[in-house]
């Protein structure tokens, strides 16, 4: 429509210019400060994102300020933990009403799938569920935002690559079309500052926030609507203890990745890889218990001796094992020595191949406790 400013429509149409090498023209009025951007600094980082992108121009009909005078400081709400700590922060804690979140939002914009999967609605659908009853215990509204841009993402990249490449531009894009009524919004980070300093280029060409969240959100604003990055400020673990005494958590805490599996009534697995790092700090509290109505304790018990093995083998090369590690060794929680755990995944390699160490001499190297844990997690 005539009146309307374009700001919505440039992050997309921009990366699916820059992976063509194309220009983008796009046929309307855009905020001159996220063009400015663009052209100036947010292109730079996605070329040095990914090798797949090259710069392009990009035109405009011209410059305009969004209508309307916004009101709205919203934040996104999963009911992980970074969402959860970013609320807990900048809602319960917060009590500047300028900076204090007053509405929440939920994006089906592809990270529940394909457009044209009709098991991708009614996930979202599920996990909306999910968060509506913590999104009204805390008395704040929450505003689902359903879109189809998920249909053209995945011309340009397979479902997984799609979503870590765009999938963040697509919500940043849905922020910038509420533009007539947000005026701030807070982005939650799933990295630390220093994270993303000591290991952004793990993420190179993977995925875009792990990449550059702390430095590339701050860009996507206009002169009406500012995103702010939220949790950049605390490693992961930090997080889970902030939030770890909050009832809201207790309750509704729902870190899981796993689409399939999850026990009866329950919203997290409880052994995927997002849960296991859930637990793992949690359990290093000493406050696994306080979690039994969200997690399945005795799930985890059953993996958690394989999970500490990859946290003391990747403490040093990945971000996340990093803080796990760090977290647990100041918390006291006992982990397997390097050696141990080398053990630990030399077996399970051996055992695959029906050629398991004679047990004298597993027992011996490893000591009973460590082999107990091996084998129990060996014959399930
Ligand atoms: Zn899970």
């Amino acid at each position: 429509m005539k009146d309307d400013v374009y700001n919505a429509f440039v992050l997309v149409p921009l990366y699916i210019g820059m992976f063509y090498r194309e220009d983008v023209h796009i046929h309307g009025c855009v905020s001159k400060r996220l063009y400015k951007n663009v052209m100036n600094y947010i292109q730079r980082i996605l070329c040095d994102f990914s090798d797949d992108l090259s710069r392009v121009d990009v035109h405009v009909d011209g410059f305009k300020v969004a209508d309307g005078k916004p009101e709205i400081i919203g934040a996104g709400l999963s009911c992980g933990v970074d969402s959860l700590s970013t609320l807990y922060d900048r809602f319960v804690k917060e009590d500047d009403p300028d900076y204090r979140v007053n509405g929440l939002f939920f994006f089906n914009t592809g990270w529940h799938g394909d457009y044209y999967d009709e098991h991708t609605m009614k996930l979202c659908m599920e996990i909306y569920n999910i968060n509506k009853p913590a999104a009204d215990e805390l008395g704040l509204p929450l505003c689902m935002v359903d879109s189809n841009i998920h249909a053209f993402i995945y011309k340009v990249y397979p479902l997984g690559k799609a979503v870590r490449h765009m999938g963040y531009l697509v919500n940043y894009s849905c922020v910038l079309g509420l533009q007539k009524g947000v005026k701030k919004y807070y982005v939650a980070s799933g990295r630390s500052y220093e994270a993303i300093k000591l290991y952004s280029q793990s993420a190179h060409d993977h995925d875009l926030s792990g990449f550059t969240d702390s430095y590339f959100v701050p860009l996507v604003r206009t002169e009406k609507i500012e995103l702010i990055i939220d949790g950049c400020q605390y490693e992961r673990t930090q997080k889970t203890e902030r939030i770890s005494d909050w009832d809201i958590a207790r309750k509704y805490l729902s870190p899981c990745d796993a689409v399939l599996g999850k026990p009866e009534g329950l919203h997290n697995c409880s052994k995927c890889y997002k849960c296991l790092r859930t637990l793992i700090a949690i359990e290093a509290l000493g406050k696994l218990e306080d979690f039994f109505s969200v997690f399945d304790l005795d799930t985890y018990r059953k993996q958690s001796f394989m999970n500490k093995c990859d946290v003391v083998l990747k403490r040093n090369s990945e971000a996340h094992q990093h803080d796990d590690y760090n977290f647990c060794i100041k918390h006291g929680l006992k982990l397997p020595s390097p050696f141990q755990a080398s053990m630990y995944f030399l077996s399970r390699w051996l055992w695959y191949r029906g050629l398991a160490l004679p047990k004298k001499i597993l027992r011996k190297i490893i000591g009973d406790k460590f082999y107990d844990a091996i084998k129990h997690t060996l014959k399930r």
